[in-house]
């Protein structure tokens, strides 16, 4: 090989070397999955079942039962679940509670609301949030097969509903734990769900009040479950719900985790059911929704009626393999949020979308960055039809805070950008969307 050769050979390599190292290219992206898969490698089954099997053990976790005995009601399993996060190194556990009284609805004595939220501090300078969560209370019908709400102490096992989740909850703890995240996690046991998501509204509102930045919120609620009461039996797919618009942040999350998850778990499915929650039904992800956080449900794919609420609700009934494989797609997508950059910002301090017409018929986007640059692989466009329900269209933006797509009308696509980490983990797409047009007021008088 002559001398120039082997320059030009060098050469070569490094320009290749670079142009790897400053595009979301597939080496990166690859990065990422091997480390997200790593990850989800570690779910445990026996855990999961152990943890199911303790919450069970309980008897009841009916928010309004016994308090103080050992093995029996809520105080019980509360303190259980304490311990069980305090045995992981590097969560900081704190009690949230409240003191309710007595007042119309379910809430028919003057009770004690704790939540218990285990938190993983991450590394970002500017706090990022990501809450993933289940409920820890149960409740069940009466021997009469109805609900008698100052029936407290009745017999509620909830394996499914909800200790399934929870279980799921302490999983993912102590697989993410010592591992190094940019953002911070917070593990959060809720009670109160049965009496109308009480102990989510709270904590969702305190969010709210203190300013914090909550990126994501993911509710696992009965995550365990394969057969209907009609023999139907699905064991491979697990459905999302996410709240309307199409162009929504909570869909955009739904979205997110499927893309995400299915890359990393490709035997498993991700439904997605564009709708809040189920007919009826409601989850811990709603309240944050109320307050402008992004949040979505996983639950099952399939649900037993005759179960749910009543003592048949045991871990027989369940199957705890389904719900360790409906841990690593939430693992995976947390983990990938948790250690990934954050979102661009695509709006104005004054809420205008970043878009415009460049020279006249063009989309030209812009969007502001304020992450770690030096972690920063580059940013991708994304483009889809209005109607789509999936992203039609990737282009990589490289690393600039613009984008011009000519002869692009702004009016008839959905856009959206996402920040790639060198990692090879991407944030959740920001989407530009259309402000809300408010009322006109103008002074004047009728006609007669
Ligand atoms: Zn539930």
């Amino acid at each position: 090989m002559k001398k120039h050769q082997i320059l030009g050979t060098i050469l070569l390599s490094l320009a290749f070397f670079l142009v790897t190292l400053n595009l979301p290219g597939q080496e990166v992206e690859a990065r990422g999955v091997e480390f997200l898969k790593k990850a989800v490698d570690q779910v445990s089954e026996q855990n999961i079942m152990a943890s199911i099997k303790s919450l069970q053990g309980f008897k009841t976790r009916n928010l309004l039962s016994e308090q103080k005995a050992d093995h029996f009601g809520l105080g019980a399993a509360r303190r259980w679940l304490i311990k069980e996060f305090q045995k992981i190194p590097g969560l900081e556990v704190v009690d949230d509670g409240y003191r309710l009284p007595k007042q119309g609805g379910r809430i028919v004595q003057d009770t004690e609301l704790h939540n218990i939220v285990a938190i993983k501090k991450g590394k970002a300078t500017r706090e990022r949030i990501i809450i993933v969560n289940a409920h820890y209370d149960t409740i069940a019908v009466s021997k009469d097969g109805k609900f008698h709400y100052e029936d407290v102490n009745t017999e509620a096992p909830g394996a499914n509903d909800d200790a399934s989740g929870v279980a799921a909850l302490l999983e993912m703890a102590r697989i993410i734990a010592p591992l190094e995240t940019e953002a911070t996690i917070h593990f959060i046991a809720f009670a109160g769900e049965e009496q109308g998501l009480i102990g989510s509204t709270l904590y969702a509102r305190k969010m709210k009040q203190q300013g914090k930045n909550v990126e994501a919120v993911l509710t696992m609620d009965m995550i365990s479950n394969i057969k209907a009461g009609n023999g139907y039996i699905d064991s491979t797919r697990v459905r999302v719900f996410s709240d309307d618009p199409n162009d929504s942040p909570s869909r955009e999350l739904a979205r997110y985790v499927k893309r995400v998850a299915e890359q990393v778990y490709p035997s498993f499915e991700v439904n997605l059911i564009y709708r809040a929650d189920r007919f009826g039904r409601g989850g811990d992800h709603t309240p944050f929704v109320l307050e402008g956080f992004p949040g979505i449900r996983f639950t099952e794919a399939r649900e037993n009626y005759s179960v749910q609420h009543s003592t048949l609700d045991t871990i027989e009934n369940l199957s705890v393999s389904y719900g360790a494989d409906v841990t690593r797609v939430v693992l995976a997508s947390l983990l990938s949020l948790a250690c990934g950059p954050e979102a661009p910002q695509v709006t104005s301090e004054r809420g205008t979308p970043l878009l415009g017409r460049g020279q006249g018929y063009d989309a030209e986007l812009r969007w502001k960055w304020s992450g770690n640059r030096g972690n920063l692989a580059g940013f991708k466009v994304y483009m889809k039809d209005t109607r789509s329900p999936y992203w039609e269209r990737v282009y990589f933006a490289g690393t600039n805070e613009s984008f011009l797509l000519k002869n692009v009308s702004i009016d008839d696509w959905t856009f959206g950008v996402s920040a790639v980490g060198t990692n090879g983990l991407e944030s959740l797409v920001s989407i530009y969307r259309m402000p809300p047009r408010r009322r006109a007021e103008y002074t004047f008088e009728e006609i007669k």
